[in-house]
């Protein structure tokens, strides 16, 4: 990000660019365009926040290749629901004659898409792992009643007593995307292991541990040109599969550690409990002040324990006030936040910074 202006070869200041991606975000339009070139705001999974920029190729070459990976080809109209944070023109593309792609805000409480989700009673559900939970639970309750052929967990890390739970509740095979900011990352094989992408990504392994099981991928995409990825590290830890079943010479993935966050749940004003996804806290504070380079979130009773890591004094109260605001916007009032001291080690190996210490 240091060097956004360099890297990229549009042509685009990061200030412009910046600019473009928080008016998108605070407005909720998403006309984020700078002519061709779409514009996107990621918190990614290092504690701090980037901007990614995309041109039409990229998008088409994007669907193209999570349409022959992840959905597959097929004539028969299908209708996809996608929770998601953001409507990103990149995930707008898809929609066609064969598919009638219907994009869902997580921003807003999941009982106000009950409805919606189940006069569409799509063929495809695709969302993040906290997200399903939370459909999953609907659906044994019978409030939610969709038979999907097809679900896929995008962004954050399935736990494997998440994934149990989701595929017994609606009676198939999850299938897993790798897909982040950085890019389409994996796509599952035949028997279910993600395999990285690598027709098209040089994946480098940093190893972390001595017994070289686990490692940080530095990644390097061969297709992108709008803002060239070039050796980035990520920082998921990785956990290699070997010799998988289905003979792929890509890389295979055992585990994705690294973004396990948690749901938050807590009363609003009506005393109805609302569930903030993780990701909503991720972005509020890590948009709330460039200066914040990681942050740390533990709720308990109706506390939340703020530590934020950055240079500037100012930058607690800021993020401290963008979470009172966000969570004003969903009724919420009954709540503290209290400020504790940044410790790198309070990350731990799961690096989960959004943590719900209720049950
Ligand atoms: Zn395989």
């Amino acid at each position: 990000m240091e060097n956004f202006d360099l890297i990229n070869t549009a042509g685009i200041s990061i200030e412009q660019a910046t600019d473009i991606a928080e008016k998108a975000e605070s407005s909720r339009n998403f006309s984020n365009m700078i002519g061709p070139i779409s514009v996107g705001l990621s918190t990614g999974t290092s504690g701090n926040r980037g901007i990614f920029l995309i041109n039409e190729n990229e998008r088409a070459r994007w669907v193209a290749y999570v349409l022959d990976r992840v959905i597959g080809f097929s004539l028969k109209k299908r209708k996809l629901a996608f929770f998601l944070r953001a409507d990103n023109k990149l995930y707008q593309s898809v929609k066609s004659k064969i598919l009638d792609f219907q994009f869902f805000d997580i921003h807003l409480n999941i009982h106000e898409h009950v409805t919606r989700i189940n006069q569409l009673n799509p063929d495809i559900l695709i969302a993040q792992p906290s997200v399903l939970s939370v459909i999953s639970e609907l659906q044994t309750q019978n409030k939610i009643t969709i038979q999907p052929s097809q679900i896929i967990s995008v962004a954050e890390v399935l736990t494997p007593e998440d994934k149990a739970k989701i595929e017994n509740t609606f009676q198939l095979k999850i299938s897993e995307v790798y897909q982040c900011t950085e890019g389409f990352l994996a796509a599952p094989c035949k028997h279910g292991t993600l395999h990285f992408n690598e027709d098209f990504l040089e994946i480098e392994k940093k190893y972390i541990d001595q017994e070289q099981a686990k490692f940080h991928p530095i990644i390097t995409d061969l297709l992108r040109k709008t803002q060239p990825i070039v050796r980035y590290e990520l920082n998921d830890i990785i956990s290699e599969k070997k010799n998988c079943p289905c003979g792929s010479k890509h890389i295979g993935i055992n585990q994705i550690e690294g973004r396990s966050d948690d749901i938050i749940t807590i009363r609003n004003a009506t005393g109805a409990y609302i569930s903030i996804f993780p990701d909503i806290i991720r972005r509020t504070i890590v948009l709330s002040d460039p200066d914040i380079s990681d942050y740390k979130v533990i709720f308990n009773r109706s506390t939340f324990h703020l530590a934020i890591k950055s240079q500037n004094k100012t930058s607690f109260s800021k993020a401290k006030n963008a979470l009172i605001h966000k969570l004003n916007t969903y009724d919420i009032y009954d709540f503290n936040i209290v400020k504790k001291v940044y410790e790198a080690t309070d990350l731990g190996i799961k690096k989960r910074r959004v943590e719900n210490l209720n049950d």
